[in-house]
């Protein structure tokens, strides 16, 4: 009885509005070091203005001390697609502690009503966001390459030898993660002042000390190193198992240094311990596109070209003339890396 009703209200207003309709506003999921928004996060507010051109974005960012503070004000000043930047003060959210980051998204998400949540594809993002989803009983979308429209969005499949276009149906907010690469970021000069977006403080009053969740930091570990950050580097220089061992490895970091180059490994030279696993490429490691991708002694299995093949130039060097990677690079030579590197060492100047 209740359906036939139903039925016969629908025809009466037509099909039942989608949440497509819906008018779009965004709460951006953002990072902050050292006093500055992180790039894998602005290309998130990338992504959040191809969901629509009326969409208002709210940039979150947590944490406490001056380091959130001068991220908070640097992104409220110089980023003209950010409407207001919410800011979450408070040591609980200091450490990137999954359980209470994802309490404080679903309490602003409830509380602004946004229609899409967006944070970047990295460890971080990936942590935190289904859960989030999770606590609003939403499927969330991942690793989104492009935006067709606020409810089509276009993921990679099968190592990214497939893309699957997705429609996002639920009738809850669109929670979405993006890959950094695919949304790159317009650059803003310093002395820009673009944007005059409101600072608002989150009322953490309800939020209890229970949200913390069963997890505790204990500690960073991380090597100190002047090199620019593999996700966002614009030349990458990557070793792999015919380096050989963790010593001649180290004629990649030399010539990363020369180049100004970040570092990458693919995971067989991770595993053999040449380097530690954040430096490592692929499905299973980081997914970068720099501008140049140099590949030395790297076979190119798929599973590492999953994370590099969207480089914009692929160079590679291998002894084996049938060794895959030719199949995606720009440029390859066939010859031995122990002749080749040291004499590119040689040849180029020292970096400035
Ligand atoms: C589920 C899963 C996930 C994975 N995720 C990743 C990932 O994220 N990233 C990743 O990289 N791999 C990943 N792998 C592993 C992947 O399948 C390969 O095993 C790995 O990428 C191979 O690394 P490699 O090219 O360094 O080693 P190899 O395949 O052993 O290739 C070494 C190459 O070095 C060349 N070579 C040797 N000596 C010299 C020399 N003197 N001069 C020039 N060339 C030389 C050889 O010809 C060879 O082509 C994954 C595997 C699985 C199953």
């Amino acid at each position: 009885m209740a359906s036939i009703a139903l039925r016969a209200l629908r025809r009466r207003i037509g099909p039942l509005s989608t949440s497509n309709s819906r008018s779009i506003s965004t709460l951006v999921v953002g990072e902050h070091e050292g006093g500055k928004v992180k790039p894998s996060c602005l290309s998130a507010v990338e992504a959040a203005k191809s969901l629509s051109k009326d969409n208002s974005i709210s940039l979150l960012l947590a944490g406490s001390g001056s380091s959130l503070r001068e991220a908070a004000a640097i992104a409220a000043s110089r980023h003209p697609s950010v409407s207001q930047v919410l800011v979450a003060d408070s040591d609980i959210f200091t450490h990137p502690l999954a359980e209470p980051w994802a309490k404080l998204i679903h309490l602003i998400q409830q509380r602004g009503n946004y229609s899409h949540v967006v944070a970047s594809s990295g460890s971080f993002g990936k942590n935190i966001l289904p859960r989030v989803a999770a606590l609003l009983d939403v499927s969330p979308i991942t690793d989104v390459v492009e935006i067709s429209d606020s409810h089509l969005f276009v993921r990679p499949i099968y190592a990214g030898n497939a893309l699957s276009t997705v429609r996002y149906n639920g009738a809850g907010p669109c929670l979405l993660t993006v890959r950094s690469t695919s949304f790159p970021v317009a650059p803003i000069f310093d002395d820009s002042k673009s944007n005059e977006a409101p600072i608002s403080q989150v009322d953490l009053s309800t939020f209890s000390e229970e949200s913390i969740g069963k997890s505790r930091y204990v500690k960073l570990a991380s090597q100190e190193t002047e090199r620019p950050d593999l996700g966002n580097a614009r030349v990458v220089v990557t070793g792999g198992r015919g380096l050989k061992n963790a010593e001649n490895f180290k004629m990649i970091e030399k010539l990363a240094e020369k180049l100004g180059a970040a570092v990458g490994a693919t995971r067989a030279a991770v595993d053999a311990g040449f380097v530690p696993n954040d430096l490592q490429v692929g499905q299973t490691g980081k997914i970068v596109a720099p501008e140049l991708y140099m590949a030395f002694g790297v076979s190119g299995a798929i599973q590492h070209l999953a994370g590099m093949k969207d480089s914009k130039v692929i160079v590679a060097v291998n002894k084996d003339a049938d060794a895959p990677i030719f199949q995606v690079a720009d440029y390859g030579l066939v010859g031995d890396l122990f002749e080749v590197i040291p004499e590119l060492l040689e040849k180029l100047p020292e970096k400035k």
